[in-house]
């Protein structure tokens, strides 16, 4: 930031210079006008470096502004691309973001990770397989997190009654 008060020392210090340079003309002693044009190169030595630190504080703040503004557009480029995406629930609270058909533009539907959205990545999760509990299994590739969509069901797999024909016991 620029130190405001900073600047408003150098306006004063050149004023000062400003106003001995106007005395100047009404003094005839040439010691007096020595001492007198030491004391402006002084203030102006003095305004001089104060400008120099103002000109160093507006180059900072230009590179700051300069910053956020990449900043800005990144942010509006990446609500673009979310505003295109909802997220869903697969069922019993398994969720990603899912395209927006009205929004697909072309592009096939697709999931993407909740994880890499949160940080403003468009990572596609990879269809894996159905597991044994009736759940679709996707994978993010790029953070390679599984997700299992879908209710988990219980697969029930026929009793086989094993009566032991003989143990050890009898
Ligand atoms: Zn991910």
């Amino acid at each position: 930031m620029v130190d405001m008060a900073l600047v408003s020392g150098l306006v004063g210090t050149l004023k000062t210079a400003m106003d001995i340079g106007q005395t100047l003309k009404e003094i005839n002693d040439l010691s007096q006008v020595r001492d007198k044009v030491i004391e402006m190169q002084g203030l102006i030595l003095n305004a001089q470096s104060s400008a120099m630190t103002a000109q160093t504080q507006l180059f900072e703040v230009l590179h700051e502004n300069s910053e956020l503004k990449k900043k800005v557009s990144s942010v509006d480029e990446w609500k673009t691309t979310a505003d295109r995406y909802r997220l869903v629930d697969f069922g019993a609270g398994t969720f990603a973001y899912e395209l927006k058909e009205e929004a697909a533009n072309g592009e096939p539907i697709h999931r993407l990770c909740p994880v890499c959205f949160g940080k403003q990545s468009r990572s596609y999760l990879q269809f894996q397989g159905v597991t044994s509990s009736r759940q679709d299994l996707f994978r993010c590739l790029p953070c390679g997190q599984d997700y299992f969509f879908g209710t988990k069901q219980v697969v029930s797999h026929p009793r086989v009654n094993r009566k032991p024909t003989s143990s050890w016991l009898d």
